[in-house]
Order: structure tokens, then sequence, then C-alpha cells
């Protein structure tokens, strides 16, 4: 999808910083960090949100594989990490690619705001 930001990451157009790229992921730092660490997962296949990538659980798993390699690179794996979806206006999703937020190295307050 040409018009979406985060293809464009995928294909290079737009600039990030990437820190792990596999076959079917790309792991990169938000541009406005909540957390110490604060790392987007996506797929590099377009999916617009988490309803739309669930048809495809191989996906979810790799997504879900990309982002504990990361925090064990990040040094939260044992500290502690949270994984979220923002999925639909409620949630506040802004990018319709669907993304997960890997949050961590500090304490994270819950319930979430
Ligand atoms: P959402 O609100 O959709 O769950 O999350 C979108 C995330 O993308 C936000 O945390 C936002 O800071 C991040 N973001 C938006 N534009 C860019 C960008 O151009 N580069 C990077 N690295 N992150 C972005
Ligand atoms: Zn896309």
């Amino acid at each position: 999808m040409s018009s979406c930001l985060f293809c464009s990451i995928v294909s290079g157009d737009v600039p990030a910083k990437i820190i792990r790229d596999d076959e079917r992921t790309l792991a990169f730092r938000d541009i406005n960090p909540q957390a110490p660490v604060h790392v987007l997962v996506i797929p590099k296949d377009h999916h617009a949100n988490l309803s739309e990538a669930s048809t495809d659980p191989e996906l979810l798993a790799a997504m879900a594989r990309t982002a504990h390699e990361v925090a064990i690179d990040e040094g939260i794996a044992t500290s502690g990490f949270r994984v979220v979806f923002n999925t639909g206006p409620d949630a506040g999703q802004t990018v319709f690619h669907v993304h997960a937020h890997l949050l961590g190295g500090r304490g994270l307050g819950w319930p979430p705001g």
C-alpha cells in the first residue's frame, strides 16, 4: 500500500531506526517513545489492524517471536515488558498497518490510561 506509512518504512522510502529485520517482520524504534524501550513490531505485509492480521496465526506467532527477541536484546526480557495492539478509535490507533508496541525499561502502570 503506497499510502501507508509503515509500508513505506518496509520499502525503505521512509527512514526508521530498524533493530530487527526477518522474512516476515520488522522491528523499529517508535518516533515518540513512551518508555525507555518502545519498539514497534510490524508484519512486512499490509494488514490494517489486529482483526485483519488474526486470520494468519503464523504471522502473529512471528510477531510475538520478534517482540520476545527484541525484549532479550534490549535487556528487558527478565525485568518485564508489555506488548500492546491498539485497535480502533477507543484504543487510539493512529497508524492503520497492524503493529505491536513493545514497551519496557520502567514500571508500567495498570490499568493503562
Ligand atoms: P498507534 O497509535 O497507531 O497505536 O501507534 C502508532 C505509533 O507509531 C505511535 O506510537 C507513533 O509515535 C508511531 N509513529 C508515527 N509515525 C512514525 C514514524 O514516522 N516513525 C516511527 N518510527 N514511528 C512513528
Ligand atoms: Zn501498510
